[in-house]
């Protein structure tokens, strides 16, 4: 990669023979030896790292504007209506606990009735996104990616379409395509969702106050979205079809329901949306459906957020012209992360069945451009990918949950080391210390491999990061017990995880150092 590095810099690596891999004979008879559509998280680092290795790059990135008329610039959903804008609101909840807790710790804060402000907010979020978007087309532009902000679409396996922003239909031609489009989300089929509702990528840069709102769907983005509605002083309710966070272990899951409940925040369990209207005085008037019961109920809120997933844009591409095929609306790719058609590939989340992360995606387009312009063979590995659900107290974890650790080695051969734990910073203010709690998933035999680590409190993703290097490089128990904490945190607790369920001991412990 170093050599790549430098015969770049010396201009050698534009000499496509003998330095570059592919072949130059194939390389002569494009324009481009890689066009990415899709200037997110995948596609950019997929673009970025190939042209290290001398190659021609070209990025398309476009939005389609939301059916209120969102839209943003370059950088993907994770830059514009995901991670960044979702962690500045989260942190403003956050900072609006500590101005209380600051009370409590002798700071006079005058004015105890302290509310933030939507707007001065909103403002603050999406200048801090528009300075991403402006450093973005720098770098690209540094970097010597062409970028050009239109949607490309496939007339044929190697031939790319797209309109300039006169209207003129314009071609080019590609040796390798990657698709890295992402997602966008989901409307429910029911009389006025797109008329009444937003979605995710609307409510970072939502003029109006949200108000009473109601937020479908219990994954990362309806539990985070309604966390800091409620950190922000509104008033979410949180619609759950089934149970809240699929896929989850359901300890955990319960627990961060529970944490969400004692904080106000109230869910409509085994509830879908029938339909929304607008009443007079503009509020919503939404109907849904108990599927347990069997009822009919409505109520009315000032805001409809859905939160019910997100579907994959492939719709747009014209994929049947090159003979790509879909699985679902995603794609589906080996190991590899080849399509079908074996000089097109796809990363981040449009590709079928992996983690839809931003760090998922920047590794996978990373290692992508390696092995396809500097003999890289490394495949992009997607287990034990740690995550971090961002409320109030965060939820993070690593590895398996006790149900599959349960199912795929059998109840006899796990044993789970588990523990309530109370932050010291938590005493003088007198937080809540219910729902602070963490467990490691192990084999039961020898030095028992740890197959997952879960922890629900302060700072969870920040906790959780280390330990998922550790978990990657075969963590024991044994390893962890002789690790020594630092002290007083409340990552430290790992260290200290004595209780089995099986023992059926107290996990709740009596002081801070005990
Ligand atoms: P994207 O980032 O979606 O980029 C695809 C780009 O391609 C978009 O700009 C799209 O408009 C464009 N495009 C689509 N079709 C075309 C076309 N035909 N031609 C040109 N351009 C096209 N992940 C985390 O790891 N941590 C988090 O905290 C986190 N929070 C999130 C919060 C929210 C509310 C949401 C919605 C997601 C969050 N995610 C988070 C997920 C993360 O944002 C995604 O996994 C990541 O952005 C995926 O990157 P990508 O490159 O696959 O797609
Ligand atoms: P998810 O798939 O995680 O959750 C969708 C939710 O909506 C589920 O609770 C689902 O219920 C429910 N639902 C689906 N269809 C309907 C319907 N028709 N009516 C009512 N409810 C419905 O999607 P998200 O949009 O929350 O998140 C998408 C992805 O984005 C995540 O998987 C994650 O990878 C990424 N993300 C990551 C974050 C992070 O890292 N912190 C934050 C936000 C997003 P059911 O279980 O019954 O299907």
């Amino acid at each position: 990669m170093m050599l790549f590095k430098a015969l770049r810099k010396s201009g050698l690596a534009r000499c496509k023979f003998p330095f570059r891999f592919t072949s130059c004979v194939a390389n002569q008879k494009y324009d481009y030896d890689l066009v990415v559509l899709g200037g997110g998280s995948g596609g950019l680092a997929c673009a970025k790292e190939a042209v290290e290795y001398g190659v021609r790059v070209l990025c398309f990135d476009y939005v389609k504007p939301t059916p209120v008329g969102t839209k943003w610039g370059v950088g993907g959903t994770c830059v514009n209506v995901g991670c960044i804008p979702k962690k500045l609101m989260h942190q403003a909840c956050l900072l609006g606990e500590a101005v209380h807790e600051a009370v409590a710790y002798g700071w006079n804060v005058n004015d105890q009735n302290i509310k933030p402000d939507w707007k001065k907010l909103v403002k603050s979020v999406q200048d801090h996104i528009k300075s991403v978007n402006w450093v973005t087309r720098v770098d690209l532009r540094d970097k010597k990616v062409e970028y050009v902000n239109s949607m490309g679409y496939f007339v044929d396996a190697h031939t790319i379409e797209y309109k300039t922003k006169r209207g003129e239909r314009m071609q080019l031609t590609a040796e390798y395509v990657v698709v890295a489009v992402g997602g966008r989300p989901r409307y429910p089929s029911i009389p006025g969702a797109t008329e009444y509702g937003i979605t995710s990528d609307d409510i970072f840069s939502y003029e109006k106050e949200p108000g009473r709102t109601l937020v479908v769907g219990a994954g990362y983005v309806g539990l985070e979205c309604a966390c800091f509605l409620k950190g922000l002083g509104y008033d979410p309710t949180v619609m759950v079809r089934s149970i809240v966070l699929r896929g989850f272990d359901r300890q955990m899951s319960e627990l961060l329901t529970a944490m969400m409940t004692e904080r106000g925040i109230r869910f409509l369990s085994t509830t879908i949306p029938t339909a929304v209207e607008r009443l007079p005085d503009g509020r919503l008037l939404v109907k849904y459906h108990n599927t347990v019961t069997e009822t009919d109920e409505s109520d009315v809120f000032d805001t409809v957020l859905w939160a019910i997933g997100r579907k994959g844009l492939t719709e747009d591409l014209n994929l049947e012209a090159a003979g790509v095929k879909t699985k679902n609306d995603k794609i589906a790719v080996d190991q590899t992360e080849a399509t079908n058609v074996p000089h097109i590939y796809a990363v981040g989340d449009i590709i079928y069945g992996r983690p839809e992360l931003t760090p998922v995606a920047i590794l996978s387009g990373r290692l992508l451009a390696r092995r396809l312009f500097a003999g890289s063979t490394q495949l992009m590995d997607y287990t034990d990918v740690a995550t971090t659900v961002f409320t109030p107290l965060e939820y993070a974890c690593v590895g398996m949950s006790e149900e599959m650790a349960i199912e795929k080695l059998g109840p006899e051969n796990i044993e789970v080391f588990h523990g309530y734990y109370k932050p010291t910073e938590f005493f003088i203010p007198q937080k809540s210390v219910r729902h602070c709690y963490l467990k490691a998933v192990a084999e039961v035999s020898g030095d028992q491999k740890i197959l997952g680590l879960h922890y629900m409190g302060p700072v969870a993703g920040e906790v959780i990061q280390g330990f998922a290097a550790a978990l990657k490089s075969g963590l024991t128990v044994k390893t962890l017990l002789n690790t020594v904490g630092i002290h007083p945190t409340t990552a430290e607790e790992f260290t200290r995880l004595s209780i089995t369920k099986r023992s059926g001991r107290d996990p709740t412990p009596a002081s801070c150092c005990s």
